[in-house]
């Protein structure tokens, strides 16, 4: 039986170029119906929690730079990762009622048609919104850099840049775990307290605050930096590739610095990568999925136990998701940065 029922939507309006604001989209409703045709091989999706990540802003350009992932389409919804709930399903891997992650759309309902991409959620004593963070791709992100690309080990001193976001926070605290010296750097006052307080960073400063990083460097690493986790680019890996140890390490995540630039900054202290023999290596998460279920092996016991702390910050309803997406390109989230659509 047809089930029409109406479809809230954020849609990209048109590309964007520089900053993005909220009026480059806009809560549309469709409608939409609720049960698969039955040529379909796709899932059909109740979207909970939508995740708002720093990589969606290439996504709203009109490509002519080098990206790993394809522009929206404008006047179609905006699609990231989140967390649903299956409503129908026509693929042999999934099920009514089932939970998942994975890519869907910034609507109530969407249809996934190839949901290769799609992780189903076994576990549900811990809260279902960390599967848009901690728990989905970014925790995936934090481990498979720290470990996978910067080798991280017992003693290594560690800086992290974007410390208390999704990635960051995470990245500080699997760092501490190992044995590693950490500080991390953050945009407010509230951050660092948050970085030193809850997440047992050792040392942590506000980058806004200071005006010679490579001064603020040395003053927390006189030995050097043996692992920069860069998830910020722009002048602070110029300061940073100033105070590398010879054989340091730079798993580069992120350069949320320069997202929004229409033209790059340049890099300046690049022979300290030869003269140092600094390892610098880019990485995307999903080249790293076959480690989840070993990553979830031991964050599970991690969080269940409070040896891992994760901070949310919570937007209510797809009206408020445009200004939350646009609010983490100038620092305004305290935490991982998500939408609530529906809660189950
Ligand atoms: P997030 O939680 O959304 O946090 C983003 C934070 O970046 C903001 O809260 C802000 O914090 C900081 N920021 C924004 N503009 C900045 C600027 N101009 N200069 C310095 N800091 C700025 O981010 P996330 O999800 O943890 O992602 C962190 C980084 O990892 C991003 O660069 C992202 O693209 C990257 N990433 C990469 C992968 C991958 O597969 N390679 C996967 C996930 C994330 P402050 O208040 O501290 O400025």
């Amino acid at each position: 039986m047809a089930e029409e029922v109406s479809n809230k939507q954020v849609v990209l309006k048109d590309y964007v170029v520089g900053f993005p604001k909220e009026s480059d989209m806009e809560v549309k409703t469709s409608n939409i119906n609720l049960k698969l045709p039955e040529d379909s091989n796709g899932i059909l999706l109740k979207n909970l929690y939508l995740s708002c990540d720093p990589y969606m802003r290439s996504r709203m350009t009109n490509r002519d730079r080098a990206s790993y992932v394809e522009s929206f389409l404008p006047g179609s919804p905006i699609i990231g990762y989140g967390v649903s709930k299956v409503l129908d399903s026509r693929h042999p891997n999934f099920k009514a009622g089932d939970l998942v992650w994975g890519f869907t759309g910034w609507e109530e309902y969407s249809v996934v048609s190839s949901p290769q991409l799609s992780f189903k959620i076994e576990h549900t004593d811990v809260p279902l919104s960390y599967y848009t963070g901690i728990l989905g791709m970014p925790g995936i992100t934090a481990y498979a850099g720290l470990y996978e690309i910067g080798s991280a080990k017992k003693g290594d001193h560690v800086f992290v840049s974007a410390a208390s976001g999704a990635v960051g926070q995470l990245v500080g605290q699997l760092a501490k775990l190992t044995g590693c010296y950490v500080v991390g750097s953050a945009g407010s006052k509230e951050k660092v307290d948050l970085l030193k307080n809850k997440f047992g960073f050792d040392e942590a400063f506000n980058y806004k605050e200071e005006e010679d990083l490579d001064a603020t460097l040395k003053r927390y690493f006189p030995e050097g930096i043996d692992i920069y986790f860069e998830n910020v680019g722009g002048k602070m890996l110029d300061a940073v590739l100033l105070n590398m140890r010879p054989h340091g390490r730079i798993p580069v995540c992120g350069l949320i610095s320069q997202y929004n630039l229409q033209q790059p900054e340049g890099v300046y202290n690049l022979s300290n990568i030869i003269a140092k023999r600094i390892r610098m290596e880019g990485f995307i998460a999903f080249d790293h999925y076959h480690l989840y279920p070993k990553y979830l092996e031991m964050i599970l016991p991690y969080i269940r136990e409070g040896k891992v702390s994760y901070v949310e910050d919570v937007a209510e309803g797809l009206e408020n998701a445009p200004s939350a997406l646009i609010g983490i390109f100038s620092g305004r989230n305290v935490g991982k940065q998500l939408v609530v659509v529906a809660r189950e």
